[in-house]
């Protein structure tokens, strides 16, 4: 085999005229009589090679048997493309390379679908022949800026004194709320690792080391349903710092996503990012990870229609709920045919109906419930909204929580329908003041809003046992576009402290010691304040990439039922492993 002089993507206009030797798959050929024209594709790109009669016959006729996928070495000349026949879609395409000579290094069979970024091809299909599909250029480049993503956090992290530590997969359950992967322990019988949801508790313990500045770029993993987009492993950056406060997360943080915005899409995204409380959000985004970008933001009309003639209004209002609202710009425009679309949608998140004014010129409105309202009433509705002429207002009456729920959701669906928002706008927010604690109504107990070893705020020690519920805590998310990038806090950092957490939620004395003993006890030895974060890697490359999914900036996803066509897992495993295990499997 000769050694390639250039990637199949690299030759120019500039090149007539050099010998050169490329390598790559066929990914087309065309046989046009006197002459075989073939695209040779690497990871750089695609040239056109021209095996032609007049010029050597033996090589032409070989040529003829080349097909899709073969691998092949072809030494020729850079050539001018004759006038007419250059491909200005091509970078290669004013150039073709006239073969002198090639060899076959390998014959393909047909693959199962074109290697083209084109192809519509399923997913199970693509995973079994991920081989074939990481072919296409478009998931070289995806995995050509993972890497860069990852060579710059390396960076950016070592240029800030953190140390990148490894910490154990097979270890013990470590709570983020999801189920844990167990391993058998062949050595002792009958006991299980659990692989980590985080390394949370391995950074903790660093910092108690003395290590201050931790990171890790390194896989989690979760046993949960596979909703969207969900893997059962996913990649962290996680770290962790010691002495630190939130600002000191928030700069390291901003700065990091500055570095990669610019360097990888060549954007410069504003910084310091703004933040939102918890509680803020909730109540004008109906949900903790608000897409802020457009505004629709949710308002409570409640206390204007206290005197409302319209029933279900006055019900929920005499039943505790609230009538909240949203303003659709422009949206008195949608037909009949779109507002009962809309009410389906409202209908299939939960909500009973979905009741609306037109907004029409004077102060007019027009709706089949508009009867029910009074002058002043509309008046300031439509005040509370700034609804004017041209807007549409939706209403959601109800239990509060669930209509802010609803109208969170339907905002959403409105910037997809109405193409609000752009996707390489960036909207970075802190989400902050987040509750300590969430009511489990089902167990009757209360459960950590994040992970049990997030550090309540300093001001809400007194209401830790008394009125557990608005004990606020030192953590925070990063939310972009509405979606979670990050999430992290500062932590407890003292042993009753943590202890006097565990019991709140419900992990007695006994059982603390059992599960987080060891976490614990290192507590005992001088543990400094720290605090960290963590970000979702793959997200994060979504958003450079422009990718739908993240299965397609991971190498080797799972399908959404957590397997793995490619190679069969999960599979069966012989009656002899089940043994060595001592398990038994009850069918
Ligand atoms: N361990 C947390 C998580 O995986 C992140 C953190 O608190 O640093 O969500």
């Amino acid at each position: 085999m000769k050694k390639r002089t250039h990637g199949c993507g690299e030759l120019r206009a500039t090149d007539v005229g050099k010998d050169v030797t490329l390598s790559g798959w066929v990914q087309t050929w065309r046989d046009h009589g006197g002459v075989v024209f073939i695209d040779l594709r690497d990871r750089t790109g695609f040239t056109q090679v021209v095996f032609n009669t007049e010029l050597d016959k033996k090589i032409h006729e070989e040529a003829r048997r080349l097909r899709c996928e073969y691998v092949i070495s072809v030494s020729g000349k850079v050539s001018k493309r004759p006038d007419g026949t250059e491909n200005p879609k091509m970078p290669t395409g004013k150039i073709e390379i006239i073969t002198k000579s090639f060899e076959v290094l390998n014959t393909s069979e047909p693959p199962p679908f074109e290697i083209s970024d084109d192809v519509q091809v399923s997913e199970d299909v693509r995973f079994a022949y991920r081989y074939l599909d990481l072919r296409r250029p478009s998931m070289y480049k995806n995995l050509h800026i993972r890497h860069r993503v990852c060579k710059i956090m390396r960076d950016y992290f070592t240029e800030e004194s953190f140390l990148e530590v490894e910490t154990p997969i097979l270890t013990k359950s470590t709570p983020e709320g999801a189920r844990d992967y167990l391993v058998p322990s062949r050595l002792n019988p009958g006991k299980f690792y659990a692989l980590p949801q985080s390394p949370q508790l391995f950074k903790q313990i660093l910092m108690v080391s003395g290590l201050e500045k931790y990171f890790q770029i390194t896989k989690c993993f979760r046993d949960e349903d596979l909703r969207a987009d969900r893997q059962p492993e996913f990649t962290q950056l996680d770290l962790e710092m010691s002495f630190c406060e939130e600002n000191d997360i928030f700069s390291l943080s901003e700065e990091l996503m500055r570095r990669l915005f610019k360097d990888i899409l060549g954007i410069k995204i504003k910084v310091p990012f703004e933040r939102i409380g918890y509680g803020d959000a909730i109540s004008r985004y109906g949900t903790d990870k608000p897409d802020t970008r457009f505004g629709m933001e949710i308002v409570d009309i409640s206390k204007i229609l206290t005197k409302c003639k319209l029933k279900i209004f006055s019900q929920v209002l005499t039943s505790n709920g609230s009538i909240l609202a949203i303003t659709v710009k422009g949206g008195d425009a949608f037909s009949i045919k779109e507002m009962d679309e809309l009410t389906a949608i409202a209908r299939d998140l939960g909500a009973g109906g979905l009741a609306y004014f037109r907004v029409k010129e004077g102060g007019k409105v027009k709706a089949p419930i508009e009867k029910y309202f009074s002058e002043d009433e509309v008046n300031a509705v439509l005040k509370e909204t700034t609804a004017v002429a041209g807007d549409l207002i939706l209403f959601m009456a109800g239990k509060t929580a669930a209509s802010r729920e609803i109208l969170g959701s339907l905002r959403l669906h409105l910037n997809r329908k109405l193409n609000l928002t752009k996707k390489d706008d960036f909207k970075f927010l802190w989400v902050v003041d987040f509750p300590l604690f969430k009511y489990n109504e089902e167990g009757k107990r209360w459960d950590s809003e994040h992970h049990p070893f997030t550090s309540p705020r300093a001001e809400d020690l007194d209401l830790l046992e008394k009125e557990p519920g608005k004990v606020k805590s030192r953590s925070y998310d990063l939310v972009v576009n509405g979606m979670e990038m990050g999430s992290g806090s500062i932590r407890i950092h003292k042993r009753d402290l943590q202890e006097k957490i565990f019991k709140i939620i419900g992990i007695e004395k006994e059982e603390a010691q059992m599960r987080f003993g060891f976490l614990l006890d290192a507590f005992k030895y001088g543990a400094p304040p720290h605090g960290g974060v963590a970000y979702g890697v793959d997200r994060l490359i979504t958003l450079f990439t422009g990718s739908d999914t993240i299965r397609d900036v991971i190498a080797f996803p799972k399908t959404q039922k957590g397997t793995c066509p490619l190679t069969a897992a999960p599979s069966d495993i012989s009656e002899q492993q089940l043994k060595e295990l001592s398990l038994k499997i009850s069918k």
